[in-house]
């Protein structure tokens, strides 16, 4: 018998969440509401206190930052080439123009060296991410920022759980995003937050939620900002508060398997690959994925070739991301080939495997075996 297909990551729902999904769903108010606010509270204790408004995306909540920011068309904003479309999308979508800077191939985040010489007097805020939730220099970055006099928007989708020298991801800073989408350490199914600086950024950013409006009595409303459709509901919201007090045990499952990726992997026959394993921290990254980089042409078959055989051999992988500047959208913008040799080489190269907190010690051992074998049958001689 053939093991069970292991596929790249999936949430763990605990039965007491389901349950409070059912209750939800019969109290008969099932969209924002208690829960929402509930959801709000406990994410603002988590974030040390500081405003923290849900949504229904970790897309949206760029978005509304950039809004209230008061970033849009004339303006520039700094980000990565290597993260979801989402995060220059959003920049893009407020009528800003994004500017990529390459990325440093040891971390794979944006490379704070590189910042100041993008910077024009156009340019407004930095959008860096954490990939896979490894943090981005919050030192460096702030100090640039500070100096420069320019905002912040962690994109912070992928490191929910995760810490810079002590204090948690959300905790300080400017503004800050995070996605709980079903891949995410924590998730709403759909869905996001926003740590905001003051009342003021809270209250903007309700509006952009939905529509704009302000009640402002019971027969009567004002509408000051053109807002979207951006709310979660209670459903969504009672599977997150059934997921935070998960988190730290999840992330450390995720940790304990991501060392379990690195035993294997540095062992000699694994290491004479020539695998780019992720920076080994054990500290700070929620380890919300664990990536590994190809040597380019070292191997007789292509990325694609490699993730079919691992499909076939019921292991998924995945690859996050493409470069961002590549695709079309961004092309016709005047981006091309060559611009970001770091990032397009990780790009190329990169492919995710399974992490998710419901895996087994086993079950990195089967994807390591499956994974070093195949390469090992198609090492260029
Ligand atoms: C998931 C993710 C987003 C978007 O989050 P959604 O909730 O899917 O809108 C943005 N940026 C990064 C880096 C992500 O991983």
């Amino acid at each position: 018998m053939s093991a069970p297909f292991l596929p790249l990551t999936r949430p763990t729902i605990d039965e007491d969440t389901i349950a409070g999904v059912a209750d939800v769903l019969r109290s008969g108010w099932i969209t924002s509401g208690p829960k929402v606010k509930e959801l709000e509270t406990k994410l603002s204790e988590h974030c040390g206190g500081r405003p923290v408004r849900v949504f229904n995306s970790g897309t949206c909540t760029m978005e509304i930052a950039l809004r209230i920011a008061g970033i849009g068309p004339g303006h520039e904003v700094i980000t990565t080439p290597l993260s979801w479309v989402a995060t220059s999308n959003v920049i893009l979508e407020v009528g800003a123009r994004p500017v990529f800077v390459d990325i440093d191939p040891i971390t794979r985040n944006l490379d704070l060296e590189r910042i100041e010489a993008a910077i024009t007097p156009a340019t407004r805020a930095i959008l860096p991410v954490d990939l896979a939730g490894l943090p981005v220099d919050r030192d460096r970055l702030y100090e640039i920022a500070r100096r420069r006099g320019l905002r912040v928007i962690e994109d912070a989708a992928q490191s929910f759980g995760s810490t810079w020298q002590g204090r948690r991801i959300g905790a300080c800073g400017d503004f800050v995003s995070f996605s709980f989408h079903p891949n995410k350490n924590i998730t709403t199914i759909e869905g996001g937050a926003l740590v905001l600086n003051d009342e003021r950024e809270a209250k903007l950013a309700e509006q952009y939620r939905l529509q704009g409006v302000v009640r402002t009595g019971p027969d009567s409303m004002e509408v000051e900002v053109v807002g979207g459709k951006f709310n979660l509901t209670d459903v969504a919201a009672r599977v997150g508060l059934g997921q935070l007090p998960h988190l730290d045990a999840f992330n450390a499952r995720r940790r304990d398997l991501a060392r379990a990726y690195f035993e294997l992997l540095e062992l000699p026959g694994a290491r004479a690959l020539g695998l780019q394993l992720p920076p080994p921290d054990f500290t700070q990254t929620n380890w919300h994925m664990f990536q590994v980089v190809l040597p380019e042409d070292r191997f007789s078959l292509r990325r694609v070739d490699l993730m079919t055989k691992m499909q076939a051999a019921g292991i998924g992988t995945g690859v996050h991301y493409p470069a961002i500047h590549l695709f079309g959208v961004y092309r016709r913008l005047g981006w091309k080939d060559g611009d970001f040799p770091f990032a397009e080489r990780v790009c190329r190269n990169i492919l995710t495997l399974p992490l998710f907190p419901a895996m087994t010690r086993d079950d990195v051992a089967r994807v390591v075996k499956t994974l070093t074998g195949i390469l090992q049958t198609h090492l260029k001689s």
